[in-house]
């Protein structure tokens, strides 16, 4: 019978610090396995440093090495998704290229894959290395996901698993964009299986995950996830009207029986005023979220542009 085949997709944006060490780490692992035969999937999500030209020269070497090269940044999850869709693997292994996620890890999750386990996610026990801003800002984000969500999103965990080649394929058939994936992963079902590890501090340099990365995908995950923000509108409304009405009884009842002049309205009409104006702006708001959404899908543009591969 022939080998079964491990495919893992390594996303990287600005990596050059740590792209020829992540191969090597990578790499002896995967030697390490008897009987799996493997590739390696780098993503260049658009990196201008020397992430591609180190690549290029591993891949030179190395036909089990390939290479997705993006005309321009996409971000990281559509760099998975691109990665994705092209394995050729068996088993799908997706893990960052800061070896914040240690590849040391795979063959046991190799072993939950073959007891039947069809999605074995990575559930962080600890993490080294991070911002308490970092912490306490995925905490609450993935308090208030799982509490609008009606697909339960394990929290503290990442990009990191392992998937069945069955599972890849019904991710690859999603038409959406904007992808959520750990959330999409879990949605889809099977056999899920969560195992614990310590993530790591980052080899070297910089997250490529600044605050406005990081809401964008807070973002993506409530919103493609949840409809509840917009009928939380509609109660925000009715909350409003009931404020309201007791204002307006306030003033007339104030105005007939003369309870008082009213010569402080400037105040309370300023109140009212910029209130309920903060109220109806964040409502559009979040509406907007939501139609900024619609109308990209509808334009129909693809997630990304391959400037090319190689090694395929
Ligand atoms: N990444 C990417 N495109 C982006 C941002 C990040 O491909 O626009 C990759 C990055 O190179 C890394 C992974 O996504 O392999 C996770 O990013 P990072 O380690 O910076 O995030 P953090 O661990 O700080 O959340
Ligand atoms: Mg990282």
């Amino acid at each position: 019978m022939e080998n079964k085949k491990i495919s893992l997709i390594i996303p990287m944006y600005y990596e050059e610090e740590v792209a020829e060490q992540c191969y090597k780490r990578v790499k002896t692992v995967l030697d390490g396995l008897d009987n799996y035969n493997y590739e390696i999937i780098c993503i260049n999500d658009g990196s201008k440093d020397k992430t591609l030209e180190i690549l290029e020269r591993l891949a030179k070497n190395d036909s089990k090495l390939k290479i997705i090269s993006f005309s321009r940044n996409f971000g990281h999850q559509a760099a998975v998704t691109a990665g994705l869709r092209n394995v050729t693997g068996d088993a799908i292994v997706i893990i960052d290229a800061d070896l914040q996620d240690p590849p040391e890890l795979i063959p046991d999750m190799l072993k939950l894959w073959e007891q039947g386990n069809e999605v074995i996610y990575g559930k962080r026990k600890t993490r080294e290395g991070e911002s308490h801003f970092k912490l306490f800002t995925a905490k609450m984000f993935y308090k208030i996901l799982n509490s609008l969500s009606d697909v339960e999103i394990p929290k503290d965990t990442g990009d990191f698993r392992l998937v069945d080649r069955k599972v890849v394929d019904t991710i690859n058939k999603l038409p959406e964009h904007n992808k959520f994936l750990r959330g999409l992963f879990s949605w889809v079902g099977y056999n899920q299986k969560e195992f614990d590890y310590e993530r790591q501090e980052r080899f070297a340099g910089k997250t490529k995950y600044p605050l406005k990365k990081m809401l964008k995908l807070a973002a993506d995950g409530i919103i493609s996830f949840s409809t509840k923000p917009l009928k939380i509108l509609g109660m925000l409304g009715i909350f409003c009207v009931i404020i309201s009405v007791l204002l307006i009884m306030y003033a007339l009842i104030s105005y007939f029986f003369k309870l008082n002049q009213l010569s402080a309205g400037w105040t309370s009409i300023m109140i009212a005023v910029t209130f309920f104006a903060g109220v109806q702006l964040i409502s559009i708001w979040i509406l907007s979220e939501y139609i900024a959404r619609i109308y990209d899908e509808s334009r129909g543009r693809p997630e990304y542009i391959i400037k090319n591969k190689i090694n395929f």
